[in-house]
């Protein structure tokens, strides 16, 4: 893997120095996205003065996310990384060491009041060792669009640094899209309040919508911890079975970054019918109904309401 990531390196290095620098035109920033949801973020602030690249695409699952040698090459030529941090991106310090890119990294949720996560039901990551048990940051904090509002601000900023001609557009599109967001917040808030208060607990695979509860006041429990790296015990999924069949739970999902295959189970044990498909970690394909980060929470809203009011 190494060597082929050197290898596809060296062929980088030579397409760059063929082209020169020479450029009469300025070249588009070249940006580098961790993930869907950044990259969407990007594109709404840079438009056509950057080219994105994605690192963990649609459907994908950053937590277990194996670096390619394309991944490398695009690292190698970047002006800027943004990445999530928080450890959402197990993969990325082995990125960065094999690209050994001169980009800056930029982390997003700089200014983000991250929220501690206790495992509920996660024993299996304590039979690892892997922080389960333990009380740990959770990196989701794009669930919430308070928090999407400073990820915005923090590319804003990251773009005006390396291209200062571009920056008042960087700001007047950040703005543009701030206030798309603005409005975003305010109909999930409304969908929230239309549920009945006992009713707003649903189960998802895994913890990813800690700041979405946090923020907005709807329960989630899940099987897996804040991260998808361990298989849940049988005692935890029977837990969780026992809770939803004390009636604790309104409505059950899966995601579309995980195997459905314990949601399923779950559901034949409890008899609740899988109300739909959540967007947690990444968008949808591009012609699928979370494609951008705004679709992504009109989705998800949609599909909690549609469960548990039947609507
Ligand atoms: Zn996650």
């Amino acid at each position: 893997m190494l060597k082929s990531i050197r290898a596809a390196l060296a062929m980088s290095v030579i397409t760059l120095s063929a082209f020169g620098a020479s450029s009469a035109f300025a070249a588009p920033l070249k940006v580098v996205a961790s993930f869907t949801v950044i990259a969407d973020f990007a594109r709404n602030v840079g438009g056509d003065r950057i080219d994105v690249t994605t690192i963990v695409g649609p459907d994908g699952d950053a937590h277990v996310y194996e670096p390619s040698p394309a991944d490398a090459v695009a690292m190698a030529k970047a002006d800027i990384v943004l990445v999530n941090g928080l450890h959402f991106e197990g993969f990325l310090q082995r990125l960065v060491d094999a690209s050994a890119t001169k980009a800056s990294i930029i982390t997003l949720t700089k200014g983000v009041t991250p929220i501690d996560f206790k495992p509920e039901f996660a024993d299996a990551d304590a039979a690892e060792g892997t922080g389960g048990g333990k009380t740990v940051t959770d990196p989701h904090a794009f669930q919430s669009i308070a928090n999407a509002k400073i990820y915005v601000k923090n590319i804003a900023e990251a773009f005006c640094a390396a291209d200062s001609e571009g920056c008042v557009s960087y700001q007047t599109n950040a703005a543009a899209y701030t206030k798309k967001l603005d409005a975003l917040e305010g109909e999930v808030k409304a969908a929230i309040q239309s549920i009945p208060e006992a009713k707003r607990v649903v189960i998802t695979s895994h913890d990813a919508f800690g700041y979405f509860e946090h923020e907005y006041g709807l329960t989630f429990l899940a099987p897996q911890g804040i991260s998808t790296d361990s298989e849940p015990s049988a005692a935890d999924v029977a837990k969780l079975v026992e809770q939803v069949k004390q009636d604790k739970a309104a409505a059950i999902f899966v995601e579309n970054i995980t195997n459905p295959r314990l949601i399923e189970q779950i559901a034949s044990e409890t008899g609740i019918k899988v109300g739909g498909t959540l967007y947690s970690d990444a968008l949808s394909q591009p012609d699928g109904p979370g494609s951008t980060y705004i679709d992504m929470m009109h989705n998800n809203i949609r599909q909690i309401k549609g469960a548990i009011l039947g609507s």
